[in-house]
């Protein structure tokens, strides 16, 4: 897509939004302080984009974008943090009352994950990517162990699915979600955009599995008696070996 497309698509969003319906309520919007009700942490990947996935609009949700919609463990050993620092100031100051972690079908950043394409080579000499995916490394050796002889389709599936599970787990690391789930004042969601079947899944927790969202109300991913993750995602591969076999 031309570069300069963007610059007319600025262009009509600015008539938009200076003289239709939109314009007022955006002029609303920028009066006060924004107040959104999720933070949604979703992918780079061009071809996922949640305001356009949910049909929202400018204010509705707080948003994240990093390679893979990976969350790392908390750890404030005072480098530097972007997706933590936003999840820090969407959770602290904005007070949000769900978080969304948004994976997908056909995830390139996954796909790096499982091949092992992203570490550093002659070819590449990547800095950073091989750092950054190993947030999913142990959702890879879950898929490798519990999936060996499934179909390499299967496989990738599971992996964008378990590194879903990986980033809500690493999400109760942090001190304050914890404690904010623990009062029942904040919601963790995984959601899973399936591309090619123009489909939403969200993870039930009490089937722990990836349900086409709306079907049914997904159990809550928080529980306070929830095992541990290597327990879940261990019990996440088991349902998902016995669906693949049906
Ligand atoms: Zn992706």
């Amino acid at each position: 897509m031309p570069y300069k497309k963007l610059i007319d698509g600025f262009h009509l969003f600015q008539k938009e939004y200076t003289s239709s319906e939109k314009g007022a309520y955006y002029k609303k919007l920028i009066g006060r302080e924004q107040k959104p009700e999720t933070l949604v942490i979703a992918c780079s990947d061009s071809r996922i984009d949640p305001a356009i996935l949910t049909h929202s609009d400018p204010g509705e949700f707080f948003g994240i974008r990093n390679v893979a919609a990976l969350v790392p463990p908390y750890n404030n050993a005072g480098l530097l943090r972007g997706t933590s620092s936003a999840i820090e100031y969407a959770v602290r100051h904005l007070e949000i009352k769900h978080i969304v972690i948004l994976g997908h079908e056909g995830c390139g950043g996954v796909n790096a994950l499982a091949t092992g394409n992203y570490q550093a080579t002659s070819n590449h000499n990547y800095q950073f990517l091989h750092h950054w995916l190993d947030i999913g490394a142990k959702a890879k050796e879950e898929v490798s162990h519990k999936l060996h002889d499934a179909q390499d389709e299967v496989k990738t599936r599971a992996l964008e699915q378990a590194t879903i599970l990986v980033s809500m787990e690493n999400l109760l690391s942090f001190p304050w979600i914890k404690d904010k789930c623990d009062r029942e004042e904040l919601q963790i969601h995984g959601w899973y955009f399936d591309k090619s079947e123009g489909q939403l899944l969200e993870y039930n927790a009490k089937n722990e599995l990836f349900e086409k969202v709306g079907d049914s109300e997904a159990a809550p991913f928080f529980l306070k008696d929830k095992p541990n993750l290597n327990t879940f995602l261990k019990n996440y591969m088991q349902n998902c070996a016995c669906r693949t076999k049906s």
